[in-house]
């Protein structure tokens, strides 16, 4: 027998193989990880075809086989074709990102599963001699006990165990199993959702792609329970993406009570060892429902009566890096191949699924309603106004909002998408803007540590005493961060109890679940962040929401930035008055005549969508055109921009007229950890042509040292 494997090397080919012998005492299975020998190493393949082979004896044979089952089964090995035809990346870098770590093709990762130690009674017509014998064989009557719970019997163990009275056995335990306690209640449904969860349930067993469009508070997340206590009972599966699970510690908790330990969780916080073991739970079918971020679309079910995406406008559904997925689009292939329903659920939905919704392709199901009340009161408040009375970080308007919120004693949700104590450190004389050496952007002060961060690179170094370029010792800090309005916060408000929560804050694992946690028991009062605290957090207490430079999002040169300022306003506003309790927003800044703040403020999802989209239509964005960014990588400046010019003429050469060519221009952010960006914007309709071109350019630059290429087609 010939198996081909797939190796990760740099082929030259975007699908290459190699071939080796199947030595007839290995048990080599298409799907199964195997060590082979190449050139003068040994590395680690996918074994993707198996062949009656011609007696090749220059054929090297396989060297060892890893796993006892297949790693990618075969809906997972297609799919890894499919990913990488989709994102044009080599089909070895699509499997390693469809699996976890422990079971990538890759040297030198050894991630064990964890065993615990069982003793028991060997010799069971042995007679206790001693007194502490006679303890340790009443504790082991009943069966066989941990080792390391016989701690006070150490010795005595050992010594039994070596004369072969006792014997010892391994487990394997998971590292991470559900300690919450199965709930049987569940709410009586609202109207809206029993026409939705009714509607949904026909479909089984057929592709259905849905847009479920609901408010904040319209009890989403029992729909999605429903749907899967369905599926299950019909003894198929479930995938619910989640934005990020660690944000979500609510939505795994309330899943948990209902589900128990039917869950797997998958998510980046988790340990490669926690990620393996999560995995297993999945290949063997001990669990019936997944809840992950992204990656999770690809968990190996091979029964799935659903997948459920919620909040599927978020942009982390999109993978930044090679390959460059979006979890819709795989969900939407898997849902066809499984016929079952996809449901995308959001409050917010992205252009896009909007209009595809509108097109027919998703149907549109709504929750116009919140279960409790209605959504809360927003009000635009002006800063210009407010800094000539005095007021800068806070409006008079919120001071006497979260004065009033106090002396109910309720609690407040405060919002700043910016972390940091200031934004810029930056000389009074002279102008000068302390940057990043590595990638020429502002650096952040962040008082805690008393030094200056770079946000891309994690740059860090102090702050000068003196500008760099006058000598000036006016060298201050500028702009507003979360640390800062923190620390604003508590000299107003002394008596009034806040937590902070960003990525400054929750870089130790769990910290994300205690900062919700005390905050949801009352703990605090107040809650400060970043857009990490906007989205689905439950809290009953929370009748106020302020959010500090509400407009600043639209400063971002993003062709999505109304979309993404629209959905962040909506979604932390969100937060407010979900129980009985009313709800008050008051949203702060300089510029709130714009459509997305005036639409977010009145929740008026319609009229946004119909006015950005006469926008996309005007400047060819998506969804009316397909848009692809090619950008060019280099350490040298000169070589980057002369290869950038090189390529956008071969496309403007090559490409009909229908293709809109933008560039090469310096990228958003142009230069990161010492490699400079220029990017070549592509907007198009048929999208033959457009890949036609670029895997050519792809295969050229393959071998490229000095400049590389990067491709996103789904951007
Ligand atoms: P969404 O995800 O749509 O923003 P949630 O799913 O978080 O909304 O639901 C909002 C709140 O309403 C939650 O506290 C949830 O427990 C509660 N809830 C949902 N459905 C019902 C129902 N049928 N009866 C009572 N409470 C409900
Ligand atoms: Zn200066
Ligand atoms: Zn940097």
């Amino acid at each position: 027998m010939v198996a081909e494997v797939l190796v990760e090397v740099a082929a030259k080919q975007i699908s290459q193989t190699f071939s080796y012998a199947v030595p007839s005492d290995k048990k080599v299975e298409v799907g199964k990880r195997v060590l082979v020998p190449f050139g003068s190493r040994t590395v680690e393949g996918f074994v993707l075809k198996m062949e009656e082979g011609t007696k090749d004896f220059s054929l090297k044979p396989i060297l060892e086989v890893i796993d006892e089952e297949a790693v990618l089964n075969e809906e997972l090995l297609e799919l890894g074709t499919y990913l990488s035809k989709l994102t044009m990346c080599s089909l070895i870098t699509a499997y390693q990102a469809m699996l976890p770590k422990a079971l990538k093709a890759k040297k030198g990762v050894e991630i064990a599963k964890k065993e615990v130690s069982y003793i028991s009674v060997k010799e069971t017509s042995y007679l206790p001699k001693t007194e502490k014998q006679k303890e340790l064989f009443t504790l082991l009557s009943l069966g066989p006990v941990l080792k390391t719970e016989l701690k006070d019997y150490q010795s005595t163990v050992k010594t039994l165990l070596a004369k072969d009275i006792l014997k010892e056995e391994k487990k394997e335990v998971y590292r991470m199993s559900s300690e919450v306690e199965v709930s049987p209640f569940k709410p009586v449904l609202s109207e809206e959702q029993k026409v939705v969860i009714n509607h949904i349930a026909q479909k089984k067993n057929t592709f259905a792609p849905i847009l479920l469009h609901g408010v904040t508070g319209s009890g989403k997340t029992e729909v999605y329970m429903r749907l899967i206590e369905e599926v299950l009972e019909r003894g198929k599966q479930a995938i619910v993406l989640v934005p990020e699970i660690s944000l979500t510690p609510q939505l795994v908790d309330t899943f948990q009570k209902r589900f128990g330990n039917l869950i797997a969780i998958l998510h980046s916080r988790l340990s490669d060892g926690e990620k393996y073991d999560e995995w297993r739970k999945i290949v063997r079918e001990e669990v019936s429902i997944v809840i992950g971020a992204r990656s999770a679309i690809f968990a190996p079910f091979t029964r799935l009566g659903i997948i459920i995406i919620d909040e599927e406008h978020t942009a982390t559904y999109k993978q930044e890096n090679n390959p460059k997925y979006h979890a819709v689009t795989i969900a939407l292939k898997r849902a066809k191949k499984h016929h079952c329903p996809l449901v995308l659920g959001s409050a917010t939905p992205s252009l896009e699924s909007y209009t595809r919704a509108k097109l027919g392709v998703y149907e549109l199901l709504t929750m116009k309603n919140r279960i409790y009340g209605s959504l809360p009161k927003v009000h635009l408040v002006d800063m210009r106004k407010n800094l000539k009375e005095g007021y800068r970080i806070f409006s008079k308007e919120l001071l006497e909002a979260l004065t009033s919120c106090f002396e109910r004693g309720e609690q407040a949700i405060l919002l700043l998408n910016r972390r940091g104590y200031s934004t810029t450190v930056t000389c009074h004389d002279c102008g000068y803007k302390v940057i990043c050496p590595n990638c020429d952007i502002p650096l952040t002060y962040h008082k805690k540590i008393n030094a200056m961060k770079c946000h891309y690179c994690n740059y860090t170094t102090a702050k000068p005493r003196e500008c760099p370029e006058c000598h000036s010792k006016h060298i201050d800090e500028f702009g507003l961060g979360t640390e800062k309005l923190e620390e604003e916060f508590k000299r107003l408000f002394p008596t009034i109890s806040s937590v902070r929560m960003d990525v400054d804050t929750t870089t130790r694992k769990g910290s994300h679940d205690r900062i919700i946690h005390d905050f949801s028991h009352q703990k605090y009062q107040v809650l400060i962040g970043t857009q990490m605290i906007a989205k689905g957090l439950d809290f009953e207490e929370v009748t106020l929401v302020g959010v500090i430079n509400g407009d600043a999002s639209l400063n971002i040169p993003d062709f999505r930035s109304a979309e993404k300022t629209y959905s962040l306003l909506s979604q932390v506003s969100g937060r407010a008055g979900r129980a009985k309790k009313e709800g008050n927003v008051y949203i702060q800044g300089f510029n709130l005549d714009h459509y997305s703040i005036c639409y977010a403020s009145k929740h008026d999802y319609e009229h946004f969508y119909e006015e950005e989209m006469k926008i996309r239509k005007t400047l060819c964005y998506p969804p009316y055109r397909n848009l692809a960014i090619l950008k060019m990588i280099s350490m040298n400046y000169e070589k980057c921009l002369e290869e950038s010019e090189k390529v956008a003429d071969f496309l403007k050469r090559n490409l009909s007229s229908s293709v809109t060519i933008l560039g090469p221009t310096v990228s958003t952010l142009p230069k990161y950890k010492n490699r400079y960006y220029f990017q070549i914007l592509l907007k198009y309709q048929d999208s033959k042509e457009v890949r036609k071109e670029i895997s050519f350019l792809i295969e050229k630059y393959r071998s490229n040292r000095m400049v590389s290429l990067d491709v996103d087609l789904s951007a």
